[in-house]
Order: structure tokens, then C-alpha cells, then sequence
């Protein structure tokens, strides 16, 4: 009798493996870590006949690579790569295990499944399409599986690209997770392409006051001070403001919506459900994500914390905590915990056209329009190698699934046929780029 999911092609198999690895990654170091995930995907690699390397810097925080060489030795090496780890999933929440890879009406249902399983999988499976068909790529492939992206990659790329740069000899650029999706701008199909990442400054405000009892009167509260400023953050209009890649995005918006011209938050709109995440890219964000404050019923603390997420335009990181300051007050203080930049390259030249290329073999005339992600990727830490990151794990979808709400979401999932497309896709792309 054949095991259940033995009929799944192979991309799915691999996707879904991975799935049943829990790798959650519960952020400040906090991790069930990815070594087996790690493994398994060395052993894959081996399989291929490649000589996979492992870096484990920190224990169970296991990194994996392995170079392909290409036939054409004069050309940079591409970096392909994506991160083993997911974000916390909670079971009662979901309709399915999120950690048992289930196959349910033509979709793999997992955490992991959208960010990024389903790009890693599809990554192992091109080069496996290339390897035992005996051909090789036109240049040659380094291919990186990290740990803890989830974290901003504090205790796997950017301890890689630290202490291991010399896996990157002779890389150029890189292409991973967040871009080659397709979306629908009204009823038109369309590919998104990530060219750049915004900036991230992760802050926590601190109000202080005076600790007394509950009963009193008391208007020195920390709390109240506190929500004064969250709300003030959370709720403030931040203006649209365009670059050279979002100019480019919304001129296609307009033009798929036969709106050219119009409010670029508009143009968002006829994304259906893309548009929160297209509206993220046009403009800095600051939303609250967190709050700590008291220890007992009867007691005002005299301290209360929130934690913010911001996410800011490539460059304007400076002058956006200047303003988060000026809107929070001088009541209230700013730490900057976390802060990484931002990256933004031209949607052109060679690797651009082959992507776009790729995808019309095997979506015909349908558009492909770059765009700038409003979360954060580890093409940031190959960038301190000079290596230009794009987003890419090439995804059609029913236009319908709101697949870009299901980054660290409930019910992540993804059509079986959707990885074979992506397989295919980047198997030529592979070939020829
Ligand atoms: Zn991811």
C-alpha cells in the first residue's frame, strides 16, 4: 500500500518534509534550532553528488551550502538561498497541524509552507532537475540554506557572511524569497519581482512614572503616558512617498487598472488582497506590536514598555525616529533595539531580464512589475558582501489566495501546482541566466 503523500511530486515532498521539521524560531536566540532541517537538506544535496558544508555557529543554529559549478567559469556565481527556520505558529488557532505538512484539497498546509519551505523545496528541486538530467547551470550556483532569518538573521546569515565569506567567492547576486508571486490587479494576473527591502528599526518606548496605589490619586501613571504615545504612533497617516521602484510599481498598477495617474494608495486597492502589503511599501510604518507593563492589580508600576515595529524607506532612517520622536513626545523615551538597512536595486540588467524571461516561458504575456518589500530579507546581510538581492521564488496562484497575508499568518498554504510551476521556472532560469 503506498504511503500517504507518495504520489506528490517530488517539490512537494521536499516542502512538505521540511514542514514536518519544527524549526520555530521565537526570536532573541530563542529557537527549537534547524539542525535537522539542515540535515536533511545535506543529505539531499549529497544525493545530487554536491558536497554540502555546514556552519553551526551556535548550537543547533545549523547553516548548509553547497556550490554547483556552472559551465561557463568566467561568469559571477549566483547565490540561491533561503532560511529553514519559521515563526511560532499556534496550533488551536489553525485548521490543520501546523507542523504535520498536511495535503489538503491540492494545497500543502504548514507553517513554513509560504516563508519560506516552499522556495527552499522548489530551489532543491530545480538544481535536482538540472544535476540528473546531466546538465549544468550557465554559471555557477551557491546554494545556502540559513538559520534564524526569523530574527534577523543575528545568529545565521550575518554570522555566515562574517565567518564564512568564502562561501560566497565570486557572487554577484542572490535570489531568494518574497517576489515572483503572482497577484491580480483587478482581474489581470501579474508578477511581482522584489528589487529592494525597506530599512527596519525595531524600538521600544519607555514611560516612567511614580509606583503608588492602585487607589490613588495619581496622574504621574506610566501607563497612561505609555498608550498616549502607542496610540499617537499607531494611528499616525504616514505620507506616500515613492522610489525609484515603487514609481515603477505604481505606473504598472495604473496601467493594469486602466487608472493611470491615480492616488498610488488607490492603485494599492485593485490588488485585492495584496493591497495592505503593496500600501506597506509606499510609505514608513510604525505599528505597535507589543506592551509590558505592571505586576499586580493594586499597584500603578512606575514603568511601562511598548515594543514598535518600524519599517522605513532605504535611507530615511534617521530622519523617521527624528519624527517618531516629535510625534511621541519628549515624555517618553526611545531605544533603538534592532535596526538593519535598507536595499533597492534597478529593475534591469541581465538576471532581471532572465527572471522576467522565466516566467513568460511559462506564463505567457502575462506582466512583471517590481517591486520594494516592506519586510526585510537576508539579502541584507549578503549585501555587505556586494551581492544584490532579488526576491524570486516564482509562484502562480488562483487569484483569490491571499497568499502575502499568510507570511507568518494562520493556515499557511500553498497550491501543489504553484511549486511545480516554481520548479519549472527556475529550472530554466537556472539554465540560462
Ligand atoms: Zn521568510
Amino acid at each position: 500500500m503506498p504511503t500517504p503523500g507518495s504520489d506528490l511530486p517530488e517539490v512537494a515532498r521536499l516542502a512538505r518534509d521540511l514542514i514536518r521539521f519544527d524549526t520555530t524560531n521565537f526570536g532573541g536566540g530563542r529557537s527549537r534550532g534547524e539542525r535537522e532541517a539542515a540535515e536533511y537538506v545535506g543529505a539531499f544535496l549529497e544525493s545530487l553528488g554536491l558536497e554540502p558544508e555546514y556552519y553551526e555557529p551556535i548550537d543547533r543554529r545549523t547553516n548548509v551550502m553547497a556550490r554547483v559549478p556552472g559551465r561557463n567559469p568566467d561568469r559571477p556565481a549566483l547565490v540561491l538561498h533561503g532560511h529553514l527556520d519559521v515563526v511560532p505558529a499556534v496550533a488551536e488557532d489553525w485548521s490543520v497541524d501546523p507542523f504535520a505538512g498536511e495535503v489538503r484539497d491540492g494545497m500543502l498546509w504548514g507553517r513554513g509552507a509560504v516563508d519560506m519551505k516552499d522556495m527552499d523545496a522548489m530551489i532543491l528541486a530545480s538544481v535536482a532537475d538540472l544535476l540528473r538530467a546531466g546538465e549544468r547551470p550557465e554559471r555557477d550556483l551557491v546554494l545556502v540554506f540559513f538559520a534564524d532569518e526569523e530574527n534577523g538573521g543575528i545568529e545565521g546569515s550575518q554570522l555566515v557572511v562574517r565567518d564564512r565569506p568564502e562561501w560566497f567567492a565570486g557572487a554577484t547576486e542572490a535570489i531568494s524569497e518574497v517576489g515572483g508571486y503572482s497577484i491580480s490587479v483587478d482581474d489581470r494576473r501579474a508578477y511581482l519581482l522584489q528589487v529592494g527591502e525597506k530599512a527596519l528599526v525595531w524600538i521600544r518606548l519607555v514611560a516612567r512614572g511614580r509606583a503608588a496605589h492602585g487607589s490613588s490619586f495619581h496622574p504621574d501613571n506610566a501607563v497612561t503616558r505609555l498608550a498616549e504615545a502607542v496610540a499617537a504612533l499607531g494611528r499616525t497617516a504616514w505620507p506616500v512617498t515613492l522610489t525609484d521602484t515603487t514609481t515603477q510599481l505604481v505606473a504598472a498598477l495604473g496601467e493594469l487598472s486602466g487608472r493611470a495617474g491615480a492616488d498610488p494608495d488607490e492603485l494599492a486597492g485593485h490588488a485585492g488582497p495584496a493591497a495592505g502589503f503593496l500600501r506597506a511599501t509606499l510609505r514608513t510604518t510604525t505599528n505597535p506590536t507589543g506592551l509590558t507593563a505592571g505586576y499586580k492589580h493594586n499597584v500603578i508600576p512606575d514603568r511601562a514598555e511598548a515594543l514598535i515595529d518600524v519599517r522605513v524607506l532605504p535611507g530615511t532612517e534617521d530622519a523617521a525616529i527624528a519624527d517618531i520622536r516629535r510625534i511621541i513626545g519628549d515624555d517618553v523615551e526611545v531605544e533603538i533595539v534592532h535596526r538593519d538597512i535598507g536595499l533597492e536595486v534597478p529593475f534591469s540588467g541581465d538576471l532581471v531580464d532572465a527572471m522576467v524571461r522565466a516566467l513568460g516561458q511559462h506564463d505567457p504575456g502575462t506582466p512583471v512589475i517590481p517591486y520594494l518589500m516592506g519586510g526585510g530579507t537576508d539579502n541584507k546581510a549578503l549585501a555587505a558582501l556586494g551581492i544584490a538581492g532579488y526576491g524570486f521564488a516564482p509562484l502562480r496562484l488562483p487569484a483569490d489566495l491571499d497568499f502575502t497575508g499568510m507570511f507568518h499568518g494562520v493556515d499557511e498554504r500553498v497550491p501543489i501546482a504553484a511549486l511545480e510551476f516554481g520548479q519549472r521556472v527556475l529550472t530554466d532560469l537556472l539554465r540560462t541566466c
